[in-house]
């Protein structure tokens, strides 16, 4: 665009910055121009990108991407509290989300044959086994493996069933209504026993204050 009186400005510009002064205002308004429809075009993709996140989950809760905890109101090897579901034993998780957990195991465990092992874990303070540089959400007690014997590590998220066997479909809807991450779902190495929570402190409490006042209510207590 602009083509046609380029060849004349470019030849005079050099020369015309005293001999033509319109030259150079000129050439700012074009430039002014691209700048703003670029600009423009920058906010419509990014907006396009944001909305095709499906982030929201039950009102108040919002998924947070960033893979370290810290970034988004969470304390590594912080404030834990033990946490069991329907008298089954998960060691500790980090303090305020019990009730997440409840909820989201009142809809899971009916989904998984046979229910619950004994194999179930959240709190460790460890680095990622599939990823050593970084934390893991363990650390932050914001992660808990379910059934894990029969939920390896590197075992495919989707097409297995059987006994114990956590069922990718049901696991990876309840997972996003609650804004947590499956890791029957991760890139690189799946990890299906694997679930992570990606809200922060703040949005538990606008969420248990109401859709959640309900959820955490249920058998699980
Ligand atoms: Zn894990």
């Amino acid at each position: 665009m602009g083509a046609a009186p380029a060849p004349a400005n470019i030849r005079t510009w050099s020369q015309s910055v005293t001999a033509t002064p319109w030259a150079k205002p000129s050439g700012q308004r074009k430039y002014r121009r691209r700048l703003v429809i670029g600009l423009a075009i920058v906010c419509v993709a990014l907006g396009l990108a944001v909305s095709a996140w499906p982030e929201e989950g039950q009102p108040g809760l919002r998924q947070n991407r960033s893979q370290d905890p810290s970034s988004f109101g969470w304390v590594r090897a912080g404030a834990m509290v033990p946490f069991s579901w329907q008298g089954n034993n998960f060691g500790e998780v980090a303090a305020g989300t019990e009730r997440l957990w409840t909820a989201m195991l009142d809809e899971l465990v009916p989904a998984i044959p046979g229910g619950l092992t004994n194999e179930l874990g959240c709190y460790q303070n460890r680095r990622n086994a599939n990823n050593p540089g970084v934390w893991s959400f363990h650390s932050y007690g914001l992660a808990c493996d379910i059934n894990y014997g029969d939920n390896p590590n590197g075992a495919a998220g989707y097409g297995r069933s059987g006994l114990h066997v956590i069922p990718g479909e049901v696991a990876t809807d309840i997972a996003a209504k609650y804004c947590m991450l499956w890791g029957g779902d991760f890139r690189g190495v799946t990890d299906p026993m694997h679930f992570e929570i990606h809200v922060t402190p703040a949005q538990i409490s606008v969420w248990l204050a109401g859709a959640g006042a309900a959820a955490a209510a249920g058998p699980g207590g």
